[in-house]
């Protein structure tokens, strides 16, 4: 099955043994009946699963080319799971260009429980052998960057953690399965805030991983049982649905952002502009071969480089929404240094480029006249 036929079809057959419906039920219950004691259905109690979560997450495994697909509560949910395959001692090789709130979890919690976290740029793939050590045990990358855009070759990095015996998750929230398959590139973890693109509503807080390993699926599916951060069945149907048009959606977002990236690039007031399509990227041979397309991210600094010129350049506009979040249908603008990179120390923020003046935009799939006069005149 092509990927556009499997946003729709993927994992879908059978959804639905009672009624045969098209879309999977929601299953508001939190336990099932069980006609004997000691046998074990299916669905027994919600935590442990439940139908409609799990046509989402036969959905998910399809679309990234996985076995077993896991849901749950929030993207940071879905990372904490990944987290709690680790034991005190272990190391985490993780890029220093990261999530703001994936920054958080790591040194704000699991450095009290005792795992280390090294954070080093990993656009250089080869530079990244050097930091293994005996304790290391995850490479975490995530590929583009948020909000720098910075490209990590996954199959390169996924050829130092299998020399190294390490796992190598992937947080593909930027670039979805549309447009990049870790699995396929060799990694071992796919995760994805699916708030974000897989959603593409706005309307619902989710998070994923995707594996193909069944040892390791049924360890993560141990913990997402066990520690309980599972989404509740309504969510899942709405990123269901949402997933349906993802193709489609995508195809919109990368057409916008390219148009956004190009006006951006060509106007006097603006300083740098970060988006992987750009011939003079310094990594868009990578970007180009491991992706289909660049998405929909595009960030920029204004030449002026002050605070208040980029803030005052985001509450001007009108098309955009000042909002933190992406991967919406709508456009939404923000300012990392004191939205989503807010939780990053200014000296830690400022050497990986994320400066006062960055302003980061998540193109929607609005009319593209619509966008760039929005721009123009908030730029004016
Ligand atoms: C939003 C986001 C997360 C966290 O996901 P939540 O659903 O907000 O918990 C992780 N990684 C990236 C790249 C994100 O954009």
């Amino acid at each position: 099955m092509k990927f556009n036929t499997k946003t729709i079809h993927g994992g879908q057959e059978n959804i639905d043994p009672a009624y045969h419906s098209v879309m999977p039920p929601i299953y508001q219950t939190s336990t099932f009946k069980q006609e004997k004691i000691g046998q074990h259905p299916e669905f027994a109690y919600a935590r442990s699963g439940n139908p409609t979560r799990a046509a989402l997450e036969k959905s998910l495994a399809s679309l990234e080319n996985g076995t077993y697909g896991l849901a749950f509560g929030s993207g940071l949910a879905a990372i904490d799971a990944i987290l709690k395959l680790l034991k005190p001692g272990d190391e985490v090789l993780c890029t220093n260009d990261l999530y703001g709130g994936s920054y958080r979890l790591f040194t704000k919690i699991y450095e009290d429980f005792g795992i280390k976290f090294r954070f080093v740029g990993m656009s250089d793939a080869s530079k990244i052998g050097s930091f293994v050590n005996e304790s290391t045990k995850l490479i975490w990358i995530e590929t583009p960057t948020n909000p720098m855009m910075n490209i990590i070759d996954v199959a390169a990095v996924a050829q130092i953690a299998k020399r190294n015996k390490l796992l190598l998750a992937v947080d593909n929230t930027f670039a979805t399965p549309y447009l990049q398959q870790p699995l396929d590139l060799g990694a071992d973890i796919v995760m994805h805030s699916a708030t974000k693109y897989l959603g593409g509503h706005s309307d619902v807080v989710m998070g994923a991983l995707v594996v193909k390993d069944k040892a390791l699926a049924d360890r993560l599916y141990f913990i997402q049982n066990a520690s309980g951060a599972v989404p509740g069945p309504q969510d899942c149907f709405l990123t269901l649905r949402g997933i349906k048009t993802l193709h489609v959606r995508m195809q919109r977002h990368c057409e916008n952002g390219k148009a956004v990236a190009h006006f951006l690039k060509s106007h006097p007031k603006v300083d740098k502009v970060y988006w992987p399509g750009f011939e003079d990227h310094p990594n868009h041979n990578i970007c180009s071969k491991q992706m289909t397309g660049y998405g929909g991210m595009v960030s920029f600094t204004t030449k002026t480089g002050a605070r208040e010129s980029a803030v005052q350049l985001v509450e001007r506009l009108k098309v955009f929404t000042l909002a933190e979040s992406l991967g919406g249908v709508e456009s939404l603008a923000g300012h990392p240094a004191t939205m989503t990179h807010a939780s990053i120390p200014k000296e830690e923020r400022e050497k990986t480029g994320i400066v006062d003046s960055l302003i980061r935009l998540s193109v929607g799939i609005e009319d593209i006249d619509d966008l760039i006069d929005d721009l123009k005149q908030a730029l004016a």
